[in-house]
């Protein structure tokens, strides 16, 4: 059944990249029955505004198929008008419950930026347009003391998911009104798996375990 409520599709997500981690996918949704089934409407439970990497296929790392994601992606996942214009198209009129903006760890795009930062070069062509994208994010893991990596990545996914809330009042809407939830995760080439660093709105707080009743009286 297809996830209706940001809990479902973010669970179900999970799943999927476990069964494509633990080397156990099933791909589902990718028979021609299935293919014949959503040709005649789509029902996409999450939006992915990913980075382009080629190692990031979402369909892929989140063992999904046809019909199951919407996929916007450039190279570091900038949230600029014709992305903001794909993401509430899926939410507001498919309906999609969740959007995962997915970075990954040795990101090009970051690195770009960085170095572009660092020697004060202007990169060539439209590939600028990508660095001024990424670079308010070095900016803030630069206030945070952030200088590896790794660590400014997860400073930009984040950046990312706050940006996307920031400039799309429809999505901010939908998030407020419980309709959507917006989670910013990081994928590692090597093993796989994504982790979440960031989430909107905060997930609740884990329930407290049970009193222990060996230690009750
Ligand atoms: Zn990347």
């Amino acid at each position: 059944m297809t996830p209706s409520t940001p809990e479902q599709a973010l669970t179900e997500l999970r799943a999927g990249n476990h069964r494509f981690v633990s080397g156990a996918p099933q791909h589902p949704n990718q028979d021609a029955g299935h293919r014949a089934a959503v040709a005649v409407g789509q029902h996409p439970f999450a939006v992915i505004v990913g980075c382009s990497d080629s190692r990031l296929a979402a369909e892929i790392i989140f063992d999904r198929g046809l019909g199951d994601l919407f996929v916007v992606r450039t190279a570091g996942h900038t949230a600029g008008p014709e992305v903001l214009g794909s993401v509430e198209y899926a939410v507001t009129v498919l309906g999609t419950p969740l959007v995962v903006v997915l970075g990954h760890d040795s990101c090009g795009a970051v690195q770009a930026a960085r170095e572009g930062v660092r020697t004060g070069a202007a990169p060539v062509g439209h590939l600028g347009a990508v660095v001024d994208a990424v670079s308010p994010s070095l900016l803030r893991a630069a206030r945070q003391g952030v200088d590896d990596l790794d660590g400014i990545i997860d400073v930009h996914i984040a950046q990312t998911v706050e940006t996307l809330l920031a400039r799309s009042a429809v999505l901010a809407e939908r998030v407020a009104g419980g309709r959507c939830t917006v989670v910013g995760m990081s994928y590692r080439l090597a093993g796989g798996e994504v982790r979440t660093v960031a989430q909107s709105p905060a997930p609740l707080p884990a329930p407290a375990a049970p009193a222990d009743p060996a230690l009750a009286g």
